[in-house]
């Protein structure tokens, strides 16, 4: 016998949903929670009870006494949150020279794939993309279409517009030159006048996987960091900092940036500084396993390779230190890079920090209420809470199995309406 299909019925304004679950994971570190009853309309959810606790009668239809949907054998879990994603660009695309071509779209035309893509997360159980760059203005298109009354069916989006770098370095795909202006301050304060929910600084280059490290000199100073993040902060706006190796982390750390993203060769000294200034760490693995797994479309030797595997050990072996200490740590897929398409990617970067050796509900915080706490977004979502919005996943394969589990055939609830996701869905385009 086939279980019944998970399909509640469709949530509006005036006709909230009663629901009934056997296990709830509300977004926040704390355990599951059993027998939970939630109650929630197109816009919010407007009760939680836990073991059993049952809504008050003045939330529910009239005479209404038992839940319009009841499955004892689903649990409930927060809608996701990729942290890292550059929406501008198709991360399932592999091939450099098709690669570059899609760069060579005119910034209508990569606006339209954007809006797209986005559209599509929505029904892999995606809440919010915290974009991550683009110097075309996609990303500050999509945060306003998102927050419009009447809105399209799509993800929040939060954009810090272009990433901020210096001429000459790495990022110029995704940032614009803080040469272009005559103080730090002036850089910051146009990247806001623009929109940016956010401002995305970019200290240091990229790993040199040939090299096995970051060759390249941080082309930041400490001083020029602490400059844009004491700006930012000015202009009510936080900082996430691209930072690998360790001592373009340090200099970004030392400015105080809200996050550090990748973080490859960090110390283990400044995880502990992280955990003690609440600095939160994106770490990215995806980008870099997606590296080794292509590795001979990419053309990589064996001593590439072996680096790739290197450099991810080391990566996991970090990332179990940093769950000891108690850093924050917020899942972001770096989707749009080579090989990590949007959506899927997240869904893959969380198996790879289970992998590395996070239990599988520290990982689904990292993709849920850890960056909604940390990262103070203009809209409350990862919760399950009264006053965040309904938007959640309903699945009888328990992601506290495994979250691989969470590609398994699951229904998606998106401000009150409903989808069912299945198993073998395809990533081309995303
Ligand atoms: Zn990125």
């Amino acid at each position: 016998m086939t279980a019944a299909p998970l399909l509640p019925p469709v949530a509006t304004r005036a006709h909230p949903v009663w629901l009934r679950v056997g296990t709830l994971l509300d977004g926040s570190a704390g355990r599951p929670q059993p027998e939970a009853n939630v109650v929630y309309d197109c816009d919010e959810i407007l009760f939680v009870g836990i073991e059993g606790r049952t809504p008050p009668p003045e939330i529910l239809r009239v005479g209404q006494t038992s839940p319009d949907f009841a499955a004892p054998d689903a649990t409930l879990l927060p809608g996701l949150t990729d942290a890292h994603a550059h929406l501008f660009l198709k991360g399932s695309e592999i091939d450099p020279v098709r690669r570059a071509g899609e760069l060579r779209q005119t910034p209508d035309e990569l606006l339209a794939h954007a809006r797209e893509r986005l559209a599509s997360l929505v029904r892999l159980g995606l809440a919010a993309v915290r974009d991550a760059g683009d110097r075309h203005g996609v990303g500050l298109a999509l945060q306003k279409l998102c927050v419009q009354s009447d809105r399209p069916t799509m993800p929040f989006v939060e954009s810090p517009g272009a990433a901020i770098f210096h001429r000459g370095r790495y990022g110029a795909f995704m940032a614009g030159a803080i040469e272009e202006y005559p103080t730090p301050r002036a850089c910051v304060e146009a990247r806001v006048a623009a929109g940016a929910g956010r401002i995305k600084l970019i200290p240091t280059g990229i790993i040199n996987f040939k090299a096995g490290a970051v060759t390249a000199e941080p082309q930041m100073t400490t001083e020029e960091l602490a400059q844009l993040v004491a700006a930012a902060k000015s202009l009510g706006r936080q900082t996430f900092a691209h930072a690998s190796g360790d001592t373009g982390i340090a200099r970004a750390l030392e400015s105080g940036v809200d996050s550090v993203e990748h973080g490859y060769f960090l110390r283990n000294d400044q995880l502990t500084l992280m955990r003690d200034r609440q600095t939160a760490w994106v770490p990215t693995f995806a980008p870099v396993q997606a590296q080794l797994d292509h590795a001979a479309m990419l053309g990589w030797d064996v001593a590439t390779k072996d680096n790739l595997q290197r450099i991810l050990a080391a990566h996991a072996a970090s990332l179990r230190l940093a769950h000891m200490l108690g850093v924050i740590i917020v899942a972001g897929s770096d989707a749009g890079s080579c090989g990590v398409p949007h959506g899927f990617g997240l869904l893959r970067e969380l198996e790879l920090m289970e992998r590395a050796g996070l239990p599988p509900l520290t990982v689904i915080h990292a993709a849920t209420g850890a960056g909604a706490v940390r990262f103070g977004y203009r809209e409350k979502f990862g919760r399950i809470a009264p006053g965040w919005r309904s938007r959640f996943m309903l699945t009888r394969h328990s992601p506290l199995a495994t979250v691989a589990n969470l590609r398994q055939s699951r229904t998606i609830v998106f401000d009150g309406m409903v989808f069912s996701a299945g198993q073998n869905e395809d990533s081309t385009g995303l």
